[in-house]
C-alpha cells in the first residue's frame, strides 16, 4: 500500500536539503516572482487561506517548470488590532475566543500565555511555517519575516516609505469621517472587522423640524423628498433626549444619536428627556415646505439608526406609505394614541417624483406590486426601499409642485435642495456607516470625525490618474475583475492610516501614532527581494539613505555606513527580482489591500517597478455550504493534510473552482482524489517500460490526443485556470488513456512511457510529492519540481485522426444501443455500412453553408449545384431537412475513402468488443435496405441474432 504521508515527508526533507526553493538572483536568467498577502497569524492556516495560497503555489511551480528562476517568499503580518484584540479577549476571558483556542488544541495553562500578543506571534509563526512546509509549498523560507517594531529592519523600511509619502504630500493630517470603535477608541479598518468589510461612512442630511422651543431632527438620504412630507414618525416606546448642540440650539433625538453626534464634531449636552408617546398627535414644522406636520406612532423607528425619528414621505418611501396605511386602516390604533381617526384618514399622499417604472407614487405602487401587507414585513420593505431609491435617483423627475425644482432630474435636485437646507440652517450633516460594522472587539462601530488623524490621500485626483495608468498595464486573472479595480480606484477616499495602539511601526514624524495594518502592507513585496540579506546588517547602519540607494538607486553610496559591496549586491537583488510578477488573493482584498498596493507603488517606485499582475479568487464553500465559524465547518489545514494527504488536499481545493466563482471543497471528492493519487503511483510502476515496439494507427491517435492535452493544459495554466488545467491535464488524459488501452490491448512502449512522463509532469504543480516519487521510480535523477514543463508537438496534433477515432467510439456506442433495442445479447454477426460517397459531398456543402443560412430552399439549391449530389435530389432533401431540424449542424467528417479505411482497420477491435464476426460494406453496393440509413461519420448497423 502507498503511504502518502511517508512520501511527503521524504520529499519535503529532500527539497530542504537541496534548498531547491531558495531562489537567488541570476543575471541573464528569466525570473518570476509571486506573492500571497502575508496573513495575520492569530490562528492556524485553514482552508480559506489554503485556496488563495494554492493558486500562488500552482502558478509558481508551473513557471519554475517553464524555466523561470522562481521566487515565492512568505512573511507574517503582526500589525494592528487582530492580535492585540484577541490577546485582550483572552485576558477578559471572552468565551468565544477561549473556545477558539481550545478548538485549536491549546490547553488551559497555555491559553493564559496568549494574554501577551507576542506569544501569538511566537506560536503561530511557527505553526504556519510547519503547515505550509508540510503541504509542500515552494517557499524560499530564508526571506520570511514579521512586521512591526518587533522586526527593526522592517520597521525602518515602513518608516522610509512613509517619509516618501509625506514628502510627496500624500500623507496629511486632516478632518475626515471614519468608521470608529468606541471601545477600542480607534478607527476600525477592514481587517479589524468581524462584520461589514468594505462599508464606509455615508453622509446623511439631518433635517430640522421646529417643535416648541427645540428642533426635532431626522436623518435622510433623500433631502429632495421634503416636498412630499406628510408627518413625522416616532417610536412611542422610546425615550428621546433633548440636547444642547454647540451651545446654540436644542435638538430632540434618540440617546444613541446624541452619542454619535458627539463624535461628529459637535458639542452635545443632554438637557432633558421626552417620551415618544408624549409627542404623538402634536405638530412640528417641516422645512422645505414650511407647513406643520403631525407626529405619529410607528414600529420602524430604530433609535440606533439616524436620529430615531423619521420624516414621512409616503409617496416615495415604502415604509412611510405602509405605516400611514396601517394607521388609516385602524380606528383602534388611532384611538389608542388619542388620535382623531378621521383626521388621519384625511392625510393624502403627495406625489413629487415621476419615474417611468412607478409613475408618481412609487412607494404605493411597489407595495402593491410585491404585495406588502403591513409595516412588519421588514425584509420585503427593505427590498422595496432599495428598488424605489434606485429608480428615483437614476430616472426620476421632480413634479410641478416642487417649486423651482420642477422638471429637474432627481439626481440634480437632491444636491441643490441639500445645499439650500444646509445654507439656511434648516438642516445639518450626520454620518452613518453604509451598513452594520462590528469591530473585532465585538462592539458595533459608528462614524467619528477625526481631526488629528493622519490620512493617506487616496482621494487625490491626480494620484488616481496614475493609479489607473498602472492598472491599465497590468494583467488581471480573471480579466473581468478590471471593472471592479477601476471602480475602487475612483471611489477610494482618504484613508486613516494610523492608530493609537496595537503592534506596528510608529509614524516617524509623530510617534504617538502607530501605522495601521492596511497601510504597512502596500509595497512590502519589495522588501522580500532583500529580506534574507538585510538581516545581516546591523540595525544602526540602516536609515533612509540605505533604502533610497537599494530600492530606488538614489543617493551617494559613500555616505551610507554599509560597505559598498553589500550595497551593490542588495541593489542587484532588488533590480533582478522587481517588479513583482504575480500576486494572488481573495477578491475581498480588491477594495483595499490590492488597490492600495497599486497606489503606493506608483508613488514610491518608477514605472518599471510597478506590479505586473494580480490574481483574484472567490470564497471557499465547504460541501456546498458557506464557510463559517458558527457552522463549525472551517477545516484547519493540518487536519486536512492528516485526513486527505498533502497532495490529495492540494488537487482537491484547486479542482474546486476557478475564476471569481466560489471554490467548493468536496470531502467526498477529496477522499476519491486521495485514492487516485495513490493509484497513480501503482499505475506508473506497472506500465512504465511495458508494451510493444510496433506502431499502429491507434498510437497516432493517442499521440495526437496527448499533444492536444499538453497544449490545452498549458493554455489554462498560463491564465491561472487551474481547475480547467486539472480537468484537461489529468481527467481528460486519464480517459484518453483508458480508451487507448482498450483499443490497443498492448500499448506502444515508447508512447506509454511518454504518456506516463507527461502525466506526472502535468500534475507536478498540483501533487508534487507523489510526482517526485513517480519520477524517481521511472529512473529520473533530478527533482521533477525542477523538470521542464512538457511542450506540445503541434505537428502531431492531427484533427482527422481524432475524428476517425470518434467514429469508432461512437459506432461502438451505437451498436450497443442497437443491441439493447433489439434485445440481442450475443449477436452472431454485425454489419456496418459506410454511407454512399455523394452524402460526403452533401455534408461538405452543408458544413460550408450552414450558419450562413438555415433556409431549406437556399441550402437545397446550393446542394443541387453539385453534380454528384444532383442525382439523389429526393434523398438529399430529406437529409437537409433532418439536419436543419436537429439544429446541430453537421459534425466534421472524414472523406469517404478515409472513413471506410478507419472502419476496416478497426474490424478486429469491433469483433473483440462484441465477440462476433463483423463485416464492413459499402452502402451503395449493398442490397440491405438498412444500408440506406448510413450517414457520413455514422455507419448504418445491422445486427444478426
Ligand atoms: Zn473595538
Amino acid at each position: 500500500m502507498v503511504d502518502l504521508n511517508k512520501i511527503a515527508k521524504k520529499w519535503q526533507s529532500k527539497w530542504e536539503k537541496a534548498k531547491i526553493f531558495e531562489a537567488d538572483s541570476a543575471r541573464g536568467k528569466k525570473k518570476f516572482f509571486v506573492t500571497f498577502p502575508y496573513p495575520y497569524i492569530n490562528l492556524y492556516p485553514h482552508i480559506g487561506h489554503f485556496y488563495s495560497i494554492m493558486r500562488t503555489e500552482a502558478f509558481i511551480r508551473y513557471k519554475r517548470m517553464q524555466g523561470f528562476n522562481a521566487l515565492f517568499p512568505q512573511a507574517w503580518h503582526c500589525t494592528g488590532s487582530p492580535m492585540t484584540n484577541a490577546a485582550l479577549r483572552i485576558k477578559e476571558g471572552e468565551q468565544r475566543q477561549v473556545k477558539t483556542m481550545k478548538d485549536m488544541g491549546f490547553k488551559d495553562e497555555e491559553i493564559k500565555k496568549f494574554e501577551d500578543e507576542k506569544y501569538w506571534i511566537k506560536v503561530f509563526s511557527k505553526g504556519w511555517e510547519e503547515d505550509l512546509r508540510k503541504v509542500g509549498l515552494a517557499i524560499d523560507w530564508r526571506r520570511n519575516f514579521i512586521t512591526t517594531s518587533l522586526n527593526p529592519h522592517y520597521d525602518k523600511f515602513v518608516q522610509w516609505q512613509f517619509r516618501i509619502l509625506k514628502q510627496k504630500g500624500l500623507v496629511e493630517k486632516g478632518k475626515h469621517p471614519v468608521i470608529w470603535c468606541t471601545k477600542c477608541n480607534s478607527p476600525v479598518g477592514d481587517h479589524s472587522r468581524i462584520e461589514g468589510e468594505g462599508e464606509t461612512p455615508q453622509e446623511y442630511t439631518l433635517i430640522k423640524f421646529k417643535f416648541d422651543d427645540s428642533y426635532i431632527v431626522a436623518a435622510s438620504l433623500r433631502p429632495e423628498t421634503v416636498f412630499g412630507q406628510t408627518n413625522m414618525w416616532i417610536d412611542p416606546n422610546v425615550e428621546y433626549v433633548k440636547a444642547r448642540i454647540n451651545d446654540k440650539e436644542t435638538w430632540i433625538m434618540s440617546k444613541e444619536c446624541a452619542n454619535k453626534l458627539a463624535l461628529q464634531d459637535k458639542k452635545v449636552e443632554i438637557v432633558g428627556k421626552i417620551k415618544g408617546r408624549d409627542m404623538i398627535g402634536k405638530y412640528c414644522r417641516a422645512p422645505g415646505v414650511d407647513k406643520d406636520i403631525i407626529i405619529l406612532p410607528s414600529s420602524f423607528c430604530d433609535p440606533k439608526v439616524g436620529s430615531g425619528l423619521v420624516t414621512s414621505v409616503p409617496s416615495d418611501a415604502p415604509d412611510d406609505w405602509i405605516g400611514l396605511y396601517d394607521l388609516q386602516r385602524s380606528k383602534e390604533e388611532c384611538e389608542k394614541y388619542g388620535l382623531n381617526w378621521e383626521k388621519i384618514k384625511a392625510i393624502k399622499v403627495i406625489p413629487i417624483i415621476k419615474t417611468k417604472e412607478f409613475g408618481d407614487k412609487a412607494a404605493v405602487k411597489i407595495c402593491e406590486d410585491i404585495n406588502i401587507k403591513n409595516q412588519h414585513e421588514r425584509e420585503k420593505l427593505e427590498k422595496a426601499r432599495k428598488i424605489v431609491y434606485k429608480a428615483g435617483y437614476h430616472t426620476g423627475i421632480m413634479n410641478e409642485n416642487c417649486r423651482e425644482y420642477k422638471g429637474m432630474k432627481v439626481e440634480e435636485a437632491k444636491e441643490k435642495i441639500k445645499k439650500l437646507l444646509l445654507k439656511t440652517g434648516q438642516a445639518d450633516v450626520m454620518y452613518e456607516p453604509t451598513a452594520k460594522v462590528v469591530c473585532r472587539c465585538l462592539t458595533e462601530s459608528v462614524v467619528k470625525i477625526v481631526s488629528d488623524q493622519w490620512f493617506i490621500k487616496y482621494g487625490d485626483k491626480e494620484w488616481k490618474k496614475i493609479a489607473h495608468k498602472c492598472l491599465d498595464q497590468m494583467n488581471l486573472y480573471p480579466e473581468n475583475v478590471r471593472t471592479q479595480f477601476n471602480y475602487v480606484i475612483d471611489w477610494l477616499n482618504d484613508w486613516a492610516c494610523t492608530r493609537e495602539f496595537g503592534l506596528g511601526t510608529r509614524l516617524p514624524w509623530d510617534e504617538q501614532w502607530v501605522i495601521e495594518s492596511l497601510s504597512d502592507s502596500t509595497i512590502y513585496m519589495a522588501y522580500y527581494t532583500i529580506a534574507h540579506k538585510i538581516k545581516e546588517i546591523p540595525i544602526d547602519k540602516i536609515d533612509d539613505r540605505f533604502f533610497d540607494y537599494v530600492l530606488l538607486g538614489k543617493g551617494d553610496k559613500k555616505k551610507i555606513p554599509v560597505n559598498s559591496k553589500t550595497l551593490d549586491s542588495l541593489r542587484a537583488e532588488f533590480e533582478y527580482w522587481y517588479p513583482m510578477d504575480f500576486r494572488n488573493s481573495g477578491k475581498d482584498l480588491i477594495q483595499n489591500h490590492l488597490t492600495f498596493s497599486i497606489f503606493i507603488h506608483t508613488a514610491v517606485f518608477p514605472k518599471k517597478h510597478w506590479p505586473r499582475s494580480f490574481g483574484c479568487n472567490g470564497w471557499v464553500t465547504i460541501n456546498g455550504k458557506k464557510m463559517s465559524k458558527s457552522l463549525g465547518n472551517v477545516i484547519p489545514l493540518r487536519e486536512m493534510v492528516k485526513q486527505y494527504s498533502a497532495d490529495g488536499s492540494r488537487i482537491t481545493i484547486l479542482y474546486g473552482g476557478e475564476g471569481l466563482d466560489d471554490a467548493n471543497w468536496d470531502s467526498e471528492l477529496a477522499r476519491s482524489m486521495k485514492t487516485k493519487v495513490e493509484q497513480l503511483l501503482m499505475f506508473c510502476k506497472k506500465n512504465y517500460n511495458n508494451g510493444v515496439e510496433e506502431k499502429r494507427a491507434i498510437d497516432d491517435w493517442m499521440e495526437s490526443k496527448l499533444n492536444e492535452i499538453v497544449k490545452q493544459t498549458t493554455e489554462a495554466m498560463e491564465i491561472t485556470m487551474f481547475r480547467s488545467a486539472i480537468q484537461i491535464g489529468y481527467f481528460d488524459l486519464q480517459r484518453a488513456l483508458k480508451w487507448y488501452l482498450r483499443r490497443a490491448i498492448k500499448p506502444n512502449k515508447k508512447l506509454m512511457n511518454k504518456i506516463i512522463e507527461t502525466q506526472i509532469l502535468l500534475l507536478t504543480p498540483f501533487t508534487p510529492f507523489v510526482c517526485e516519487e513517480a519520477w524517481e521510480m521511472i529512473g529520473e535523477k533530478q527533482f521533477i519540481s525542477n523538470a521542464e514543463w512538457p511542450k506540445p508537438d503541434l505537428k502531431k496534433i492531427k484533427p482527422e485522426v481524432t475524428i476517425a477515432e470518434d467514429i469508432v467510439r461512437e459506432t461502438i456506442d451505437d451498436i450497443n444501443s442497437v443491441l439493447r433495442l433489439t434485445k440481442i445479447d450475443k449477436p452472431s454477426k454485425i454489419m456496418l455500412f459506410v454511407a454512399e460517397p455523394w452524402k460526403y459531398e452533401l455534408y461538405k456543402v452543408l458544413g460550408r453553408e450552414l450558419g450562413k443560412s438555415y433556409d431549406f430552399k437556399v441550402l437545397m439549391s446550393k446542394a443541387m449545384k453539385n453534380d454528384k449530389i444532383k442525382k439523389y435530389g429526393q434523398d438529399a432533401s430529406k437529409i437537409i431537412q433532418k439536419v436543419i431540424k436537429s439544429g446541430k449542424g453537421v459534425s466534421d467528417v472524414l472523406d469517404y475513402k478515409l472513413e471506410q479505411k478507419v472502419l476496416v482497420e478497426s474490424k478486429k477491435f469491433f469483433e473483440r468488443e462484441f465477440g462476433c464476426k463483423v463485416e464492413i460494406e459499402e452502402a451503395d453496393k449493398s442490397k440491405e435496405p438498412k444500408a440506406k440509413q448510413a450517414l457520413p461519420g455514422k455507419p448504418a448497423i445491422l445486427v444478426e441474432k
